[in-house]
C-alpha cells in the first residue's frame, strides 16, 4: 500500500527480548541446559524472524516453531540456528523441512512413517524428537503406544532420534500436583527409550518451568511467553514486556454535558468535556468487549475510553484537558510509565496475555522495532 504514516503501530523492543532471553538462558545454563526460544505464531505476534535473531544473539541455541511452514519461513529469513517444529497436518510433506535441516516431532507411528518416507525423498536422515503425552492430553504419544513408537524409531534407518520431549499442563501454577506426575511419566518414557538403546536429549520446560523448576530443565528448555516479557508465574521476575501498542490523537472536540458518545450511546458526558479521537479500533486489535472497561495513556495520564470501541476508532474522555492533535496515545505497553499493560487487558477480558499479544498481528498496524 502507499507508504503513509501508521495510524497505529506495534513497537517491539528487541532489547527487552534480548534481556528476557538472556535471563532465561542464564537460568537454564545454571542447570547445564540449552535454550530453545519459542517463536511460533509469528513470535507470539512480535515477528518471528526478528525475535529469532535477537534470541540467538542473547543466547538461544535452538528455535521452536509450531508448523514446519513456520520453520521454513525462518530459514528463508536467513535464520541458521537449530530449528524444531512439532505440529503439522497429515497432508504436509516433511521433505522440504528435512532438506532445510529442521528437526521434527513424531507423536505416532504414522507420523514417524511419514517423516521417514520424506527423509528418503529428501535424501537424508530426518532428526526426530519423540513426543510423549505425559498428561496434557494434546498431541504426543499416549504411554500405552510409547514402547512401540520408540522401537519403530530406533529401527528406522531414515531417522535419527534426537530427543524425547513433552509439554506441561499446569506449570504456571507452581506446586500443582500434575507437574510432578508429568515429570514421573516423562522419566518412565525416557527409561523406555534408553532401554531401546537410544540416548536422547530430554526437553519439557516451558517459561513457567524454566523460571520455577530447575530440576525439570533437563538438556533443553523451551520458553516462549517470558521471552516476550510476560510473566506466567505468580512470583516477581525481572522481565520486560517487549510490545507497545500506540496511536495518536487525530481530532479533539468539546461536547456538552448530556451528549452521548459512539454506537448505542452507551456513554453520556456527565459534564462538559473534551473528547480526543484515536484512529484505532477492533480491526486493529482493540477488543470491542473492552468498551466501557478500558483506559489509555495520553498526555501523561490514564484517561477512560468513552463509549464503544468502533472498527476503526475510539474516543477518549479528556475532561478539561485539550491534547494536541498528533499527541501519542498508548493503548498498552510495559506499564513503566503508568500505561495499561497486556496483562491488564487480559485480566479485564478474562483471558491470558498470550492471547492479547499474539492477536496483534494485524495488517493495518505497522510493526516497528527499536
Ligand atoms: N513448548 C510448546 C510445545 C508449546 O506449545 C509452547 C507454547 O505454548 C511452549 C513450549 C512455550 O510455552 P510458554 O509460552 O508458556 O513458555
Amino acid at each position: 500500500s502507499v507508504d503513509q504514516p501508521a495510524r497505529a503501530e506495534v513497537v517491539i523492543d528487541l532489547g527487552a527480548i534480548r534481556h528476557n532471553l538472556g535471563l532465561l538462558a542464564a537460568r537454564a545454563a545454571r542447570s547445564g541446559a540449552q535454550t530453545m526460544a519459542v517463536v511460533k505464531a509469528d513470535g507470539y505476534g512480535h515477528g518471528a524472524a526478528r525475535v529469532a535473531a535477537a534470541a540467538v544473539d542473547a543466547g538461544a541455541s535452538w528455535l521452536g516453531a509450531c508448523s514446519s511452514a513456520e520453520a521454513l519461513d525462518l530459514r528463508r529469513a536467513g535464520i541458521t540456528a537449530r530449528l524444531f517444529s512439532w505440529l503439522d497436518t497429515p497432508d504436509v510433506d516433511f521433505a522440504p523441512a528435512i532438506a532445510e535441516d529442521v528437526d521434527l516431532s513424531a507423536s505416532s507411528a504414522g507420523e514417524l512413517a511419514r517423516i521417514a518416507d520424506a527423509a528418503r525423498r529428501a535424501g537424508r536422515r530426518a532428526r526426530v524428537h519423540l513426543k510423549i503425552d505425559t498428561g496434557l492430553s494434546r498431541n504426543g504419544c499416549p504411554p500405552y503406544a510409547w514402547p512401540e513408537l520408540v522401537h519403530r524409531a530406533a529401527a528406522e534407518p531414515g531417522v535419527e532420534v534426537v530427543a524425547v520431549w513433552s509439554h506441561l499442563a499446569c506449570a504456571d501454577e507452581p506446586g500443582h500436583p500434575s507437574i510432578d506426575e508429568q515429570a514421573r511419566r516423562f522419566a518412565d518414557a525416557h527409561a523406555v527409550a534408553r532401554a531401546a538403546g537410544l540416548d536422547p536429549l530430554r526437553h519439557l520446560a516451558n517459561s513457567a518451568a524454566t523460571l520455577t523448576r530447575p530440576d525439570l530443565h533437563f538438556d533443553l528448555v523451551r520458553p516462549g511467553i517470558a521471552m516476550y516479557g510476560l510473566n506466567p508465574v505468580p512470583q516477581r521476575e525481572d522481565l520486560r514486556p517487549a510490545m507497545t501498542l500506540r496511536s495518536s490523537v487525530v481530532l479533539t472536540k468539546r461536547i456538552d454535558a448530556g451528549e452521548s458518545v459512539s454506537y448505542g450511546h452507551t456513554w453520556t458526558a456527565e459534564r462538559d468535556t473534551t473528547l480526543a479521537l484515536v484512529p484505532v479500533g477492533y480491526a486493529d486489535g482493540v477488543p470491542r468487549t473492552l468498551s466501557g472497561r478500558m483506559s489509555v495513556w495520553l498526555g501523561g495520564k490514564r484517561r477512560p475510553v468513552a463509549g464503544r470501541v468502533c472498527m476503526d476508532q475510539l474516543a477518549v474522555d479528556c475532561g478539561d484537558d485539550e491534547p494536541a492533535v498528533g499527541s501519542e496515545v498508548v493503548l498498552f505497553g510495559p506499564g513503566t510509565r503508568g500505561e495499561p499493560t497486556a496483562r491488564e487487558w487480559a485480566d479485564t477480558l478474562g483471558t491470558i496475555d498470550y492471547e492479547i499479544v499474539t492477536g496483534m498481528y494485524r495488517p493495518r498496524v505497522r510493526r516497528r522495532y527499536v
